[in-house]
Order: C-alpha cells, then sequence, then structure tokens
C-alpha cells in the first residue's frame, strides 16, 4: 500500500510504527454551525481510508477532534445570547448526525479541546522548561526559529516567510521576540471562556490542542495525521513544531491531505452566495450521492461541486444499486441452486475487478479507479446473469459487489425508511393480531420492524418503540 506524504512529496510504501496497526489522526471542524461540505470532504476521504485499512486487515485507532473553543463560537454564542459551550454541543450533536447520514463512521475517540486544557498546559510548560517557549504578560508563545526543522512538512523557507508574508503577522507581535512566533496560550478577554494557568487566566492557541489529543490518545509517534490541505501551514507546520520539541520523537510518519472542494469552479463563500452546508444538501439528495461524487475523484485533485455532478453521480449511484436489487431478486427466485459448468467459469473470472479494486486503491487510495473497477463488475453482473442464472452465481455476484461498495462507505442496498405513521400503523395491526390470538401474525410484524431497525417495548402504558 503506498501513500502520498505531504512531507516528502513522495509516494512511499505503507509501513506501520506497529504491525498490524494504525495510529491516525484527523483534524476535525471548529463547530459553530453546520458543516458545509467543503468540511465533508476530509471526513468522507479518511473514513475511506480508515475503511480500507480495516478491510486490509489493520486495527485503525482512528481520533478526530473537535474544536469547541475558538473566536468563531464565542461569537456565535454572543450573537445568540447563549453560552459558548451551549453553540458547540448543538453543532457537535448536528456534525454528528451528518456524518452517520455520510456513512463517516464514529472515530474511535472524538476529544473535545475543552476537556483536554490541562494536558495542554502540560505540554505548554513542557515547551517553556525547555526553552521553546516564552511568557509575556500572560501570553505564551512559541519560539518558531528554535525549532530547526520548522517549515518541512509546507516546504516553506523561515527567511521567505518573513519577508514574503507581513499578513502572517498576528496581533500581539509587538511583544514577540520574533513575528513568526505563535500563541500557545492567550489571556481571556472579556465575557470569553476561561481556564486557570500559570501564565493568566485564559484559553489555547489553536495549534496546541491537536499536538495534545493526537498524544494522549495516539501515543508520541503516530502513523497518519491528516487533514483539508489548507491545514498544511501555519495548523500542522505548528503541530510538527509543539509535538516534535516536546517529546524528542518524529511525530507522524506520514502526512496526508485533501485537496479543496470548488462550487462551479469558484472558491465556496459566503459572499459569493455559493455556500452550501451538508444538511441543505441533505434536503434534496441521499447523503450517499454527496459520498459517491467525492470519492469518484482522486483526493488530491481539487473536486468541483455542481448540480450536473450530483446528478451523474445520483445516477451513477443508482446503476449500483439496480444491478444490487437484481441479483438480490435472482438468489430469490432462481429455480437452480448450484452454478452450471458456464457460470463457474464466468466465477473464475470475477476475481479481477476485486484486484482492480485493490491495486486502485493500494495506490495512494484511488478511489475514481476503486469506483471505476465496481463499475466493470456491475457491467459484468448485467450482462451475465439473467433468469435463469443459479442461486449460488446471483449471490456470489452479488456479495462481491455489497463488499467492495462496503469498504468505500457505499451502501449498495439501502434499508427502506419506515415513517412513523407506518410503524404506528403496523403496531396497531400487532396489537389487532394480539387480541384475536393470532400470535403467529403478531410476533411476525415485530420480527419485520426489528429487521428495519425497530425495536418493540411492551410496557404498561401501551406498546412504545424505538429506532436503533
Ligand atoms: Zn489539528
Amino acid at each position: 500500500m503506498r501513500i502520498f506524504n505531504t512531507e516528502t512529496k513522495r509516494k512511499e510504501e505503507f509501513v506501520p510504527l506497529e504491525p498490524g496497526k494504525v495510529r491516525m489522526y484527523v483534524c476535525g471542524p471548529t463547530v459553530y454551525n453546520f458543516i458545509h461540505i467543503g468540511n465533508a470532504r476530509p471526513m468522507i476521504v479518511f473514513d475511506t481510508v480508515r475503511r480500507y485499512m480495516e478491510y486490509r486487515g489493520y486495527e485503525v485507532n482512528y481520533v478526530s477532534n473537535f474544536t469547541d473553543v475558538d473566536d468563531k463560537i464565542i461569537a456565535k454564542a454572543n450573537e445568540e445570547g447563549v453560552s459558548a459551550q451551549e453553540i458547540s454541543e448543538r453543532y457537535i450533536a448536528e456534525c454528528k448526525k451528518d456524518m452517520a447520514g455520510m456513512n463517516v463512521k464514529p472515530a474511535t475517540t472524538h476529544p473535545l479541546a475543552t476537556q483536554e486544557i490541562d494536558g495542554m498546559i502540560d505540554m505548554i510548560q513542557t515547551l517553556i522548561d525547555k526553552g521553546y517557549a516564552y511568557n509575556v504578560n500572560g501570553t505564551v508563545y512559541f519560539r518558531t526559529r528554535k525549532f530547526k526543522d520548522y517549515g518541512k512538512l509546507s516546504h516553506k523557507n523561515l527567511d521567505d516567510l518573513r519577508a514574503g508574508n507581513r499578513s502572517l503577522l498576528v496581533t500581539g507581535e509587538d511583544q514577540k521576540e520574533d513575528p513568526l512566533d505563535f500563541v500557545l496560550w492567550k489571556p481571556k478577554k472579556e465575557g470569553e471562556p476561561s481556564w486557570q494557568s500559570p501564565w493568566s487566566d485564559g484559553r489555547p492557541g489553536w495549534h496546541i490542542e491537536c499536538s495534545v489529543m493526537s498524544k494522549k490518545y495516539l501515543g508520541e509517534q503516530i502513523d497518519i495525521h491528516a487533514g483539508g490541505e489548507d491545514l498544511i501551514f501555519p495548523h500542522h507546520e505548528n503541530e510538527i513544531a509543539q509535538s516534535e520539541c516536546c517529546n524528542g520523537k518524529i511525530f507522524s510518519k506520514y502526512w496526508m491531505h485533501n485537496a479543496f472542494l470548488n462550487i462551479d469552479n469558484r472558491k465556496m463563500s459566503k459572499s459569493l452566495g455559493n455556500f452550501f452546508t451538508v444538511r441543505e444538501i441533505s434536503e434534496k439528495y441521499d447523503l450517499q450521492v454527496l459520498r459517491f461524487f467525492m470519492l469518484n475523484a482522486h483526493y488530491r485533485s481539487p473536486l468541483n461541486f455542481s448540480a450536473e455532478l450530483m446528478e451523474s453521480s445520483k445516477n451513477a449511484l443508482e446503476r449500483i444499486r439496480n444491478a444490487a436489487a437484481n441479483l438480490k431478486y435472482t438468489e430469490e427466485h432462481a429455480q437452480a441452486e448450484t452454478m452450471s459448468e458456464a457460470e463457474q467459469q464466468l466465477a473464475a473470472g470475477i476475481s479481477e475487478y476485486r484486484k482492480k479494486f485493490e491495486e486502485a486503491m493500494d495506490d495512494d487510495f484511488n478511489t475514481a479507479d476503486a469506483l471505476a473497477a465496481i463499475f466493470e463488475l456491475v457491467k459484468f453482473a448485467n450482462s451475465n446473469v439473467n433468469e435463469n442464472s443459479s442461486r449460488a452465481f446471483a449471490k456470489l455476484l452479488r456479495d462481491e459487489i455489497l463488499q467492495l461498495m462496503d469498504v468505500m462507505g457505499l451502501i449498495a442496498e439501502p434499508k427502506e425508511e419506515l415513517l412513523d405513521a407506518d410503524i404506528e400503523k403496523l403496531i396497531e395491526e400487532r396489537q389487532a393480531a394480539r387480541k384475536a390470538k393470532n400470535f403467529a401474525r403478531a410476533d411476525e410484524i415485530r420480527n419485520e420492524l426489528l429487521e428495519k431497525g425497530i425495536t418493540l417495548l411492551d410496557t404498561r402504558e401501551g406498546v412504545k418503540w424505538k429506532r436503533a
């Protein structure tokens, strides 16, 4: 398996720190609003990386944070007249709903910045003790020039940075030793959430949280650190500086970054009016369509979002689902149980498609080519399965399609969603069956609901139900 490493700008063979295990950290969103489709890209891409690693037999410890203390969260809280915590809790819950809709698996751990302040204070103190950080009037800065490898990820040179990027200088530069130094801790302003520290009542800078959470949940060294390419500089560069100066070890072996998402060939922005949240997309499309659309491009290529491309993704996904449904029908209605000789010969060739799929994914997660391999398999199924096919042959093909789709996090056989009203109706019917002592029918209804993820609870107040 080869991964393109941003740091070396090459595809490298993946060799984990510990055989059979992958420690992976993906920078998560700042939760002050519904996530937008730009946020969705790294979620979908790196969830697919994780799924493929798991398919390859690795045990993946996948950590992705929520940044729940930040200027934008505080601004939104002030705007609504509620606490910052209320804002972050609300949008973490909404983000998790969107993730579920996109079939993004929950991380092994989803740490929250505000729950990890003690660890951040510890790491900042270590950096001060080692001479990599200093306190000026309650603000702690990282001494960037002291870390000789600074710039190794973004391939930037410190002197060029200083000369060419005046805009990088942030507020408070007057008290910094060097304009390139960045903030680890800052004193609170009026009305902001704050924590006690040896330097001031205040809050951490953004970069320190990922260094701390990665260390706590994955250890001092990890296999893969990932995020959107906009995070390469300064966020990931600063994470490297903090972690490597604190721990004295190489932080991450591989750095993966997904490219930007444009809308109709323009940068997504609120001012251009081409800003979409995942929730808005979900009102128009099954979010599986969004997932398909994102995976139909290489993660390192810029991706252009347009209504046309979403429509073609919708049709493509539909084609695969139709093939799976036809195979299921054949499986259920086949006359012959076992494969004919001709089918056996055809079946021997099926592994070719899986091989193509794996080759594509092994080559730096080329999901577009992997989807193309699934399409070839679908085409093969469509042209070789008919009403005379055996159950075994149809099952073989259907299982193959379902499994490869599942590795991509794509659902080939969507469960039919039952509406609340339908559920109530079935429950009434079950009650009537019980009254008539038709227990077989009553059980049948219970099982039918169970299959669709609805659990019934017989209580003293009557029958209650819940979705799985
Ligand atoms: Zn981060």
